[in-house]
């Protein structure tokens, strides 16, 4: 089903989760340990992120170095095919531009739509890691808006070789990324709305948050989107902090802000047990409050923390 008609057959705040994909060389077992306890919460429907390849130089015998590229966490399709078939729940596959060309991206699509997934979230992905800014893969997409096109052109029949008759249409429910506090990218607020604006006019279905620890972000994004013509449900994203380090690394890769009464909160801590309780209050605290003001969907990042997100499900 798709997340567009959870939404809008919904009676109440859903629940849906976000999780990775396994380092390669690890089995799924993990990935169900990790979404078992998860489940009673009956998710709507479960993301799963999507990690680029990268190049790393691997040292030879003889002293000099070898460029390879390496992907760390294949397999997000054939993931959201079996966490389907295991749990009977809908899921939504990330799909980035980076490092597919368009033919790459057809294949992906057509298999996802052979293993009956109806969802995407399309995303421009950011920069490899040997890189400075995004480069798109040569015959690629440089913006999400134009995956997007191609997942709209696919939805209408419309395959890259135009030749082929008979064409089945795709079904795709396609989300698109929103920045509470702006894409780093974007020069102002103001521009960034406008290229989001893009996104959904081209077709896009809902919007997901970035990660954000102050509601009030979230509420005056909303109203900006709506003020720009934006009328799209706007799901937002949801992190627990559970750890010291977070307090520099949240803000350096997210481009986000952790509010002064938090960051204090974390500092008073001793050890990182002591912060994942008071990450936990403050994810409750934030999630009743968009329960209460009536948001779509709570959507959580689980990363690596499932039962602090259940603590949090379960007391909602
Ligand atoms: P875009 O919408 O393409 O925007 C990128 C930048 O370009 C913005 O600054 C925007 O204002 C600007 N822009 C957009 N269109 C145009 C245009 N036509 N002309 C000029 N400028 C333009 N990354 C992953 O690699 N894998 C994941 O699984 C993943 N999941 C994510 C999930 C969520 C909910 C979010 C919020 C992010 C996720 N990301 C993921 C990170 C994302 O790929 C990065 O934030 C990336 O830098 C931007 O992606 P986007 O889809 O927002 O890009």
């Amino acid at each position: 089903m798709k997340v567009i008609d959870h939404i809008n057959q919904a009676k109440d705040t859903l629940v849906s989760f976000e999780v990775l994909p396994p380092l390669k060389g690890k089995g799924i077992e993990a990935l169900y340990r990790h979404l078992d306890p998860l489940m009673e919460f009956k998710p709507s429907f479960i993301n799963v992120t999507y990690h680029r390849s990268e190049h790393v130089f691997k040292k030879r015998t003889d002293g000099s170095f070898e460029k390879v590229i390496i992907r760390k966490r294949p397999g997000t399709e054939s993931i959201c095919a079996a966490i389907m078939n295991k749990y009977n729940v809908d899921t939504v596959p990330h799909l980035i531009c980076g490092g597919f060309s368009v033919n790459e991206t057809e294949d992906a699509l057509i298999n996802l739509r052979y293993l009956g997934i109806d969802n995407v979230l399309v995303l421009r992905g950011d920069a490899a890691k040997n890189e400075t800014a995004f480069e798109p893969e040569p015959g690629g997409h440089k913006y999400a808006s134009d995956l997007l096109q191609q997942v709209v052109n696919l939805n209408a029949g419309i395959y890259l070789e135009d030749d082929l008759k008979g064409t089945q249409k795709t079904e795709f429910c396609i989300g698109v990324a929103g920045y509470p506090e702006k894409h780093f990218e974007a020069p102002n607020m103001e521009t960034d709305l406008r290229y989001l604006k893009q996104k959904i006019d081209a077709g896009a279905d809902y919007i997901v948050t970035q990660m954000f620890f102050d509601n009030a972000k979230y509420y005056a994004f909303v109203k900006a989107c709506r003020e720009a013509g934006i009328n799209v449900p706007i799901i937002p994203g949801l992190k627990p902090v559970y750890s010291k380090k977070q307090l520099t690394v949240l803000p350096k890769t997210f481009h986000i802000d952790l509010p002064t009464e938090l960051s204090n909160e974390i500092l008073k801590c001793k050890t990182d047990e002591d912060v994942e309780k008071v990450g936990q209050e403050w994810l409750l605290t934030q999630s009743r409050d968009l329960k209460k003001n009536g948001v779509p969907v709570l959507h959580y990042y689980t990363l690596g923390k499932p039962h602090v997100v259940a603590n949090v499900v379960k007391q909602l």
